[in-house]
Protein backbone atom coordinates (compact mmCIF):
# COMPACT_ATOMS: atom_id res chain seq x y z
CA UNK A 1 0.00 0.00 0.00
CA UNK A 2 2.72 2.23 1.31
CA UNK A 3 4.94 1.53 -1.99
CA UNK A 4 2.38 1.86 -4.50
CA UNK A 5 1.19 5.39 -2.80
CA UNK A 6 5.50 6.10 -3.17
CA UNK A 7 4.67 4.48 -6.58
CA UNK A 8 1.96 6.99 -8.08
CA UNK A 9 3.93 10.13 -6.50
CA UNK A 10 6.95 9.00 -8.02
CA UNK A 11 5.28 8.66 -11.31
CA UNK A 12 3.37 12.23 -10.75
CA UNK A 13 6.74 13.64 -10.29
CA UNK A 14 8.00 12.15 -13.62
CA UNK A 15 5.82 13.69 -15.25
CA UNK A 16 5.92 17.17 -13.69
CA UNK A 17 9.77 17.46 -14.52
CA UNK A 18 9.27 16.07 -17.73
CA UNK A 19 6.39 18.68 -18.47
CA UNK A 20 8.85 21.21 -17.28
CA UNK A 21 11.84 20.26 -18.78
CA UNK A 22 10.07 20.12 -22.38
CA UNK A 23 8.06 23.42 -21.65
CA UNK A 24 12.07 24.78 -20.87
CA UNK A 25 13.41 23.56 -24.08
CA UNK A 26 10.09 24.57 -25.78
CA UNK A 27 10.35 28.12 -24.87
CA UNK A 28 14.16 28.31 -25.21
CA UNK A 29 14.16 27.19 -28.85
CA UNK A 30 11.25 29.82 -29.67
CA UNK A 31 13.29 32.79 -28.05
CA UNK A 32 16.31 31.62 -30.00
CA UNK A 33 14.73 30.66 -33.30
CA UNK A 34 14.37 34.24 -34.69
CA UNK A 35 17.00 36.15 -32.66
CA UNK A 36 19.37 33.14 -34.33
CA UNK A 37 17.88 33.80 -38.14
CA UNK A 38 18.08 37.86 -37.44
CA UNK A 39 22.26 37.14 -36.67
CA UNK A 40 22.37 35.01 -39.91
CA UNK A 41 21.06 37.62 -41.72
CA UNK A 42 23.69 40.11 -40.83
CA UNK A 43 26.55 37.82 -41.12
CA UNK A 44 25.88 37.73 -44.79
CA UNK A 45 28.46 38.72 -47.38
CA UNK A 46 25.91 39.96 -50.07
CA UNK A 47 27.19 40.15 -53.87
CA UNK A 48 25.57 41.28 -56.77
CA UNK A 49 26.96 39.61 -59.39
CA UNK A 50 30.68 38.76 -60.31
CA UNK A 51 33.37 40.67 -60.72
CA UNK A 52 34.18 39.10 -63.76
CA UNK A 53 30.78 39.85 -65.29
CA UNK A 54 32.14 43.77 -64.57
CA UNK A 55 35.57 43.03 -65.87
CA UNK A 56 33.73 41.49 -69.16
CA UNK A 57 32.27 44.78 -69.67
CA UNK A 58 28.59 44.44 -68.28
CA UNK A 59 27.76 47.48 -66.50
CA UNK A 60 24.05 47.18 -66.67
CA UNK A 61 22.65 47.91 -63.39
CA UNK A 62 20.39 45.20 -62.02
CA UNK A 63 19.33 46.07 -58.40
CA UNK A 64 18.17 49.20 -57.03
CA UNK A 65 20.32 51.29 -54.45
CA UNK A 66 16.88 51.28 -52.07
CA UNK A 67 17.62 47.06 -52.95
CA UNK A 68 21.07 47.25 -51.77
CA UNK A 69 20.34 48.77 -48.92
CA UNK A 70 18.28 46.12 -47.60
CA UNK A 71 21.26 42.99 -47.95
CA UNK A 72 23.61 45.97 -45.91
CA UNK A 73 24.81 48.95 -44.59
CA UNK A 74 28.56 48.49 -45.37
CA UNK A 75 30.21 48.14 -48.48
CA UNK A 76 31.52 48.62 -52.12
CA UNK A 77 31.01 48.56 -55.59
CA UNK A 78 29.99 50.05 -58.37
CA UNK A 79 27.37 52.00 -60.41
CA UNK A 80 25.11 51.43 -63.65
CA UNK A 81 27.48 52.41 -66.72
CA UNK A 82 30.38 52.22 -64.35
CA UNK A 83 29.35 55.69 -63.12
CA UNK A 84 31.80 56.18 -60.21
CA UNK A 85 32.96 53.86 -57.18
CA UNK A 86 30.32 52.96 -54.90
CA UNK A 87 30.95 53.22 -51.16
CA UNK A 88 28.45 52.44 -48.17
CA UNK A 89 28.64 53.45 -44.56
CA UNK A 90 26.29 53.36 -42.00
CA UNK A 91 23.37 52.70 -44.29
CA UNK A 92 24.56 55.20 -47.12
CA UNK A 93 25.06 55.11 -50.64
CA UNK A 94 27.64 57.08 -51.84
CA UNK A 95 29.02 57.63 -55.11
CA UNK A 96 33.44 58.77 -55.44
CA UNK A 97 32.56 60.18 -59.44
CA UNK A 98 34.70 60.77 -62.07
CA UNK A 99 35.97 64.10 -60.90
CA UNK A 100 36.61 62.48 -57.27
CA UNK A 101 33.81 64.31 -55.48
CA UNK A 102 31.22 62.51 -53.25
CA UNK A 103 27.41 62.09 -53.95
CA UNK A 104 25.00 60.96 -52.22
CA UNK A 105 23.16 58.17 -54.47
CA UNK A 106 19.08 58.62 -55.29
CA UNK A 107 17.31 54.86 -53.88
CA UNK A 108 16.58 54.68 -57.73
CA UNK A 109 20.35 54.14 -59.68
CA UNK A 110 21.11 50.61 -60.03
CA UNK A 111 24.05 48.67 -59.50
CA UNK A 112 25.80 46.31 -61.44
CA UNK A 113 28.53 44.90 -58.93
CA UNK A 114 28.19 45.20 -55.44
CA UNK A 115 29.11 43.39 -51.80
CA UNK A 116 27.54 44.63 -48.86
CA UNK A 117 27.05 43.25 -45.49
CA UNK A 118 25.75 44.58 -42.07
CA UNK A 119 28.57 45.66 -39.90
CA UNK A 120 29.00 44.22 -36.86
CA UNK A 121 32.02 44.26 -35.16
CA UNK A 122 33.98 41.26 -33.95
CA UNK A 123 37.39 42.79 -33.27
CA UNK A 124 38.49 46.47 -32.86
CA UNK A 125 42.69 47.36 -32.59
CA UNK A 126 45.13 49.70 -34.06
CA UNK A 127 47.57 49.40 -36.42
CA UNK A 128 50.65 51.68 -36.85
CA UNK A 129 53.38 53.08 -39.22
CA UNK A 130 51.78 51.82 -42.56
CA UNK A 131 53.67 52.52 -45.53
CA UNK A 132 51.74 51.68 -48.32
CA UNK A 133 48.66 49.82 -49.01
CA UNK A 134 50.59 46.47 -49.26
CA UNK A 135 52.22 46.59 -45.73
CA UNK A 136 48.31 47.28 -44.66
CA UNK A 137 47.47 44.43 -46.46
CA UNK A 138 50.05 42.20 -44.58
CA UNK A 139 48.94 43.50 -41.50
CA UNK A 140 45.16 42.06 -41.86
CA UNK A 141 46.17 39.39 -43.62
CA UNK A 142 48.52 38.35 -40.02
CA UNK A 143 45.00 39.04 -38.25
CA UNK A 144 42.39 37.12 -40.45
CA UNK A 145 45.08 33.95 -39.79
CA UNK A 146 44.16 33.86 -36.66
CA UNK A 147 40.51 33.92 -37.60
CA UNK A 148 40.35 31.85 -40.61
CA UNK A 149 41.88 32.54 -44.14
CA UNK A 150 39.00 30.94 -45.30
CA UNK A 151 36.02 33.00 -44.47
CA UNK A 152 34.91 36.68 -45.57
CA UNK A 153 35.63 39.61 -43.70
CA UNK A 154 34.34 43.23 -44.07
CA UNK A 155 36.74 45.76 -42.70
CA UNK A 156 36.47 49.80 -41.32
CA UNK A 157 39.87 51.24 -41.34
CA UNK A 158 38.94 55.14 -39.34
CA UNK A 159 41.67 57.84 -39.01
CA UNK A 160 44.01 59.72 -40.43
CA UNK A 161 46.38 59.05 -43.60
CA UNK A 162 48.98 60.61 -44.76
CA UNK A 163 48.80 59.69 -48.28
CA UNK A 164 45.68 58.79 -49.91
CA UNK A 165 45.80 57.89 -54.10
CA UNK A 166 42.46 57.10 -55.27
CA UNK A 167 41.00 56.64 -58.79
CA UNK A 168 37.40 57.07 -60.22
CA UNK A 169 36.19 56.47 -63.49
CA UNK A 170 34.52 58.56 -66.71
CA UNK A 171 30.80 57.01 -66.57
CA UNK A 172 30.61 54.63 -70.11
CA UNK A 173 28.02 54.66 -73.14
CA UNK A 174 26.99 51.36 -74.89
CA UNK A 175 28.44 49.41 -76.40
CA UNK A 176 30.75 48.88 -73.25
CA UNK A 177 34.37 47.95 -73.57
CA UNK A 178 36.09 45.17 -71.26
CA UNK A 179 36.97 47.18 -67.75
CA UNK A 180 40.88 46.57 -68.19
CA UNK A 181 40.71 48.72 -71.76
CA UNK A 182 38.24 51.41 -69.86
CA UNK A 183 40.99 51.80 -67.39
CA UNK A 184 43.47 52.62 -69.74
CA UNK A 185 41.86 56.17 -71.16
CA UNK A 186 39.15 56.42 -68.37
CA UNK A 187 40.83 55.85 -65.04
CA UNK A 188 40.90 59.35 -63.16
CA UNK A 189 43.23 59.46 -60.39
CA UNK A 190 43.48 61.22 -56.66
CA UNK A 191 46.16 62.51 -54.18
CA UNK A 192 45.26 63.16 -50.75
CA UNK A 193 47.72 64.28 -47.88
CA UNK A 194 46.86 64.28 -44.21
CA UNK A 195 42.89 63.51 -44.87
CA UNK A 196 40.47 62.01 -42.39
CA UNK A 197 38.09 59.64 -43.16
CA UNK A 198 36.93 55.45 -43.41
CA UNK A 199 38.62 53.20 -45.82
CA UNK A 200 36.24 50.11 -46.40
CA UNK A 201 37.37 47.22 -47.44
CA UNK A 202 35.82 43.36 -48.66
CA UNK A 203 38.54 40.21 -47.67
CA UNK A 204 37.34 37.43 -49.63
CA UNK A 205 39.17 34.04 -49.56
CA UNK A 206 41.01 32.14 -52.44
CA UNK A 207 38.42 30.12 -53.48
CA UNK A 208 36.93 33.20 -54.57
CA UNK A 209 39.13 33.61 -57.72
CA UNK A 210 36.18 32.52 -60.11
CA UNK A 211 33.79 35.25 -58.41
CA UNK A 212 35.54 38.09 -57.23
CA UNK A 213 39.08 39.72 -56.53
CA UNK A 214 41.15 37.09 -54.37
CA UNK A 215 42.49 38.80 -51.01
CA UNK A 216 41.50 42.95 -50.26
CA UNK A 217 39.64 45.33 -52.14
CA UNK A 218 39.53 48.95 -50.61
CA UNK A 219 37.40 52.46 -51.12
CA UNK A 220 37.67 55.46 -49.48
CA UNK A 221 35.70 58.10 -48.28
CA UNK A 222 36.88 61.51 -46.30
CA UNK A 223 34.96 62.55 -43.05
CA UNK A 224 33.72 66.10 -44.78
CA UNK A 225 32.29 63.57 -47.92
CA UNK A 226 33.88 65.51 -50.08
CA UNK A 227 36.69 62.58 -51.61
CA UNK A 228 37.18 59.57 -52.19
CA UNK A 229 37.26 56.57 -54.52
CA UNK A 230 39.06 53.34 -55.14
CA UNK A 231 42.18 52.76 -53.23
CA UNK A 232 45.11 52.39 -55.12
CA UNK A 233 47.77 53.97 -52.35
CA UNK A 234 47.63 54.83 -48.61
CA UNK A 235 49.87 55.50 -45.56
CA UNK A 236 48.98 56.38 -42.27
CA UNK A 237 50.66 56.47 -38.16
CA UNK A 238 47.64 54.73 -36.73
CA UNK A 239 44.44 53.68 -38.01
CA UNK A 240 41.48 52.38 -35.90
CA UNK A 241 40.54 49.15 -37.38
CA UNK A 242 37.25 47.54 -36.94
CA UNK A 243 36.64 44.23 -38.65
CA UNK A 244 33.27 42.18 -39.19
CA UNK A 245 33.61 38.00 -39.86
CA UNK A 246 31.35 36.87 -41.89
CA UNK A 247 30.35 33.19 -41.95
CA UNK A 248 27.67 33.11 -45.06
CA UNK A 249 27.83 34.70 -48.48
CA UNK A 250 25.08 35.12 -50.89
CA UNK A 251 24.66 36.13 -54.59
CA UNK A 252 22.41 37.90 -56.47
CA UNK A 253 22.46 37.13 -60.30
CA UNK A 254 21.61 39.62 -62.96
CA UNK A 255 19.22 39.08 -65.40
CA UNK A 256 20.44 40.25 -68.70
CA UNK A 257 21.16 39.11 -72.05
CA UNK A 258 25.00 40.29 -71.89
CA UNK A 259 25.52 38.86 -68.26
CA UNK A 260 23.58 36.21 -69.74
CA UNK A 261 25.37 35.35 -73.06
CA UNK A 262 29.26 35.57 -71.01
CA UNK A 263 31.87 32.56 -71.19
CA UNK A 264 33.02 32.65 -67.93
CA UNK A 265 35.25 30.11 -68.22
CA UNK A 266 37.83 32.55 -69.81
CA UNK A 267 40.15 33.06 -67.21
CA UNK A 268 40.54 36.93 -66.35
CA UNK A 269 42.98 36.93 -63.42
CA UNK A 270 45.64 39.03 -65.08
CA UNK A 271 42.29 41.64 -66.45
CA UNK A 272 41.41 41.58 -62.49
CA UNK A 273 44.39 42.40 -61.12
CA UNK A 274 44.95 44.97 -63.53
CA UNK A 275 41.63 46.30 -62.36
CA UNK A 276 42.24 46.18 -58.57
CA UNK A 277 45.63 47.67 -58.44
CA UNK A 278 45.78 50.15 -61.80
CA UNK A 279 48.87 48.56 -62.68
CA UNK A 280 49.88 46.42 -65.69
ZN1 LIG B 1 37.01 49.24 -56.25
Amino acid sequence: MINSINGKRFRAYTVLFAMALFFIIFSSINAQGPSDNNAAQRDVINQVSLLQGLTFGDYNGSIPAARLKELGDTGIGTFDALNGELIMLEGIVYRAAFDGTIEVVADEETIPFSNVTFFDIDEKFQISGIDNVNALKDMLDKKVSQTGDNRFYMVKIEGVFNTMQVRSELPQTKPYKPLAVVLETDQTFFDYENIAGTVVGLYCPAYMSDLNAVGWHFHFISDDRQSGGHVLNLSAEDIDVSLDRSDYFAMVLPDNEMFNNFDLTIDQSEDIKKVETGED
